[in-house]
């Protein structure tokens, strides 16, 4: 009888933790008056002025309602001033109307916009939108957007703020994090190309990316060149006549073990990366 209750009360904690696990949902301070917000892998960040707030992707309409409702909760009612989409994708822009205010100026790349109203994705949709960058000023802080080109999804830009050295990006811009499996979303070069430009162009020490561990401007680089060995390694196989199994099996890319998903997804990023420099190069023949 005594094991039997224990093993419901155990049942029971399990049970309270799976929700729990699937369930994450929380807001942590970064930096000054910038906070993150978290929706279970999806992340976005937010700016707590004195007339208002300055919010990035809602990510769902329930998690952007949740938002909204913590975050006066928090540090009052005041109005929505700007809503920027980081990209395309519904699962990170999904739900504006969830945190938007009459007023509320929404900002995303053109292309970004585009394909948002093709899909006629449940959001709100921009009412102002840019192709290359926008700095706007809010409260006597500048805030910058740039789109640096073909990388992930369509019109991905960053969010840059250059008096706090801080810098939001979301999923080609990640910290000790492979990129997603096969990388079918990502344009492998582009995003290579991208990272370029932006660790040139940029200052800051501190990268808040929308899915993966907080990091500094060292942690991006070393992201960048993963990316970069993992295009070597493969380029190499590809040189050697290697077949994509053979290259599965060889290329260790050990450097970067203590990366999140380094064991469940490598053999994909290999894959990923082999299909798209196949392409790219016109490297039809090479042995599967
Ligand atoms: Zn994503």
């Amino acid at each position: 009888m005594k094991s039997k209750a224990f093993a419901l009360i155990s049942l029971f904690i399990f049970c309270l933790s799976l929700s729990a696990q699937s369930q994450e949902r929380k807001i942590t301070h970064l930096r000054d008056n910038i906070y993150r917000f978290q929706d279970n892998k999806h992340f976005s960040i937010f700016i707590v002025g004195n007339s208002g707030y300055v919010m990035t992707d809602p990510l769902n309409l329930e998690a952007a309602q949740w938002l909204k409702k913590e975050v006066v909760k928090r540090f009052g009612k005041k109005p929505v001033r700007y809503l920027i989409y980081s990209h395309n994708h519904p699962d990170h822009i999904s739900g504006g109307q969830g945190l938007v205010d009459a007023g509320t100026q929404v900002i995303a790349h053109r292309r970004a916009d585009n394909d948002m109203r093709r899909n006629q994705v449940s959001t709100v949709y921009p009412t102002l939108t840019f192709t290359d960058v926008l700095k706007f000023q809010f409260e006597g802080t500048e805030i910058e957007l740039r789109y640096f080109g073909e990388n992930n999804g369509a019109g991905s830009i960053t969010v840059f703020i250059p008096e706090k050295k801080f810098l939001f990006g979301v999923d080609w811009v990640l910290v000790k994090r492979l990129p997603w499996k096969e990388m079918y979303n990502y344009d492998f070069e582009g995003m290579i190309e991208s990272l370029e430009r932006l660790l040139s162009l940029y200052d800051f020490d501190m990268v808040a990316p929308g899915h993966s561990v907080v990091g500094k401007k060292s942690d991006l680089k070393q992201f960048h060149n993963y990316l970069k060995d993992l295009r070597q390694e493969v380029l190499a196989g590809m040189k050697k006549g290697l077949s994509l199994k053979q290259m599965q099996d060889q290329i260790s890319l050990k450097k970067y073990k203590h990366f999140a998903m380094y064991k469940e997804w490598r053999k994909m990023n290999i894959k990923g990366a082999y299909d798209q420099l196949t392409q790219l190069s016109g490297r039809y023949g090479q042995p599967k």
